[in-house]
């Protein structure tokens, strides 16, 4: 949103598209956080700054004095080597980081570095530096080689990038950005779909509004990491392939196929015209400008009107010559309906919401009563079609997961 190196461009919403221009059901949808990690034009690569999150946990940290800065467990108690980084505190069974648990409950909550305000009050100083020359070679190397290097675009961008230019992690600091451990001090309205995001809307067996597709992973409502993907993919799985054995097979119709192959190959017949990396940034620019951190109807609707005049006078436009351009100019015009997406879905929540991270600024009101409930959004042709769903509409889970989780045979997996 307005956003996406974070991602690996073939990981861009391409099934939410496909699914709002389908007909699938969405909710959450008007949810983005501030841009925590990807690489707008004023950042550096993700995971390419010292830090100690994610990738990088739990890098020694240093200030602009070189001084260390120290890691807390959870009750606050400095820890002294670096391998206490990685053990849950005292009779705690597990701790949890990253995802949507950067603010985990006490329960859950893993070592971390001194709070901001707590260092500058003590006096360190800003630039910190992640110094990975002081830890043991084997922490060093799983953070600089096998995490940054295998994770996301990291091996030609940041390792191999930095190495040839002469850093080497035994003797140099990394510098971090912005006031806490980001690749850069973002601004509100450059947003991401992060921390359990919107998505398809579904049932208890992970089907869609739609008979017969069934959805899973980072494509549904709330979704969270590869657990998650890889526990609702399995799922979902089942219940289609259930499915699948209750329904004939249709014949492919040769006029969609043909009118397909026609909207695809489109831009390969244009000689000369718009570059997919135009479209790109003008829809991103559209999204900062008019889909930021505070929101109003005008400028939502603005921003819907820029995106359809995109498609009007734009698309049309777009020209490529070769096969991987042609794949890029359809992420791209797959961003741009999952924009209008979004749009949309923000003009039906009439309120703001906390949970949501959703700012309104003509209906300020935080989490009315009236819109406590998850707001769904589908298009039926050029329609947009709402409807008001409870949130606790699954249930009991305990129930639910006993009722459900088991397939067409009676076995559960
Ligand atoms: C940089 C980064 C770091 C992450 N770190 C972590 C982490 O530390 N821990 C963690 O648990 N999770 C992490 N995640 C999240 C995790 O990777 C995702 O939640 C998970 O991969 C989602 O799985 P999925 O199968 O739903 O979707 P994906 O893995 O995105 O798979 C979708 C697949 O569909 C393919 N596809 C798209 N369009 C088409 C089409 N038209 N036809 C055919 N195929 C198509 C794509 O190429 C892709 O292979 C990270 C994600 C990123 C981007």
């Amino acid at each position: 949103m307005g956003l996406c190196e974070f991602r690996p461009p073939q990981s861009i919403g391409s099934g939410h598209a496909m699914g709002y221009r389908a007909g699938l059901e969405f909710t959450m949808m008007e949810k983005s956080v501030r841009g925590e990690f990807s690489a707008a034009g004023r950042s550096f690569p993700p995971y390419g700054t010292g830090n100690n999150h994610n990738t990088w946990y739990a890098a020694t940290m240093v200030d602009a004095r070189g001084v260390e800065i120290p890691y807390l467990d959870r009750d606050g108690n400095v820890l002294k080597t670096v391998s206490e980084r990685y053990y849950p505190a005292l009779g705690q069974k597990f701790f949890l980081k990253g995802g949507v648990i950067d603010e985990a409950k006490y329960e859950y909550r893993g070592p971390e570095t001194m709070g901001v305000d707590e260092l500058m009050k003590q006096g360190y100083q800003l630039p910190f530096y992640a110094d990975l020359s002081r830890m043991p070679e084997m922490e060093r190397r799983v953070i600089w080689g096998m995490m940054v290097g295998e994770e996301a675009k990291t091996r030609i961008p940041v390792l191999e990038s930095y190495t040839e230019r002469g850093f080497d992690p035994k003797k140099h600091a990394l510098q971090s950005y912005g006031t806490g451990w980001q690749s850069a001090g973002f601004l509100d309205n450059e947003r991401q779909l992060f921390g359990a995001p919107g998505g398809v809307f579904h049932d208890w067996n992970l089907k869609t509004n739609i008979d017969g597709i069934y959805a899973a992973g980072d494509q549904l409502y709330a979704s969270d990491c590869c657990s998650f993907a890889s526990a609702t993919g399995y799922y979902a799985g089942r219940k289609a392939a259930d499915y699948a054995d209750t329904v004939s097979q249709l014949p492919p119709s040769r006029g969609d196929i043909d009118s397909e192959a026609y909207r695809l190959y489109a831009p390969m017949y244009n000689p000369e015209g718009m570059h997919w990396k135009e479209l790109n940034m003008a829809i991103s620019k559209a999204m900062q400008n008019y889909c930021g951190g505070i929101k109003c109807a005008s400028l939502l609707r603005e921003g819907l009107d820029l995106l359809n005049s995109y498609e009007r006078d734009c698309v049309p436009r777009l020209s490529c010559n070769n096969p991987h351009d042609l794949m890029r100019t359809h992420e791209v015009l797959d961003i741009l309906d999952v924009s209008r997406l979004i749009l949309n879905a923000c003009l039906l929540r009439e309120s703001s919401s906390k949970p949501l991270c959703f700012e309104r600024s003509d209906f300020p009101k935080r989490d009315p009563e009236r819109d406590n409930h998850f707001i769904t959004i589908r298009k039926e042709g050029d329609r947009i079609i709402r409807l008001d769903v409870p949130h606790n509409y699954y249930g009991d889970v305990e129930a639910g997961y006993l009722e459900y989780n088991h397939t067409a045979e009676g076995g559960s997996k």
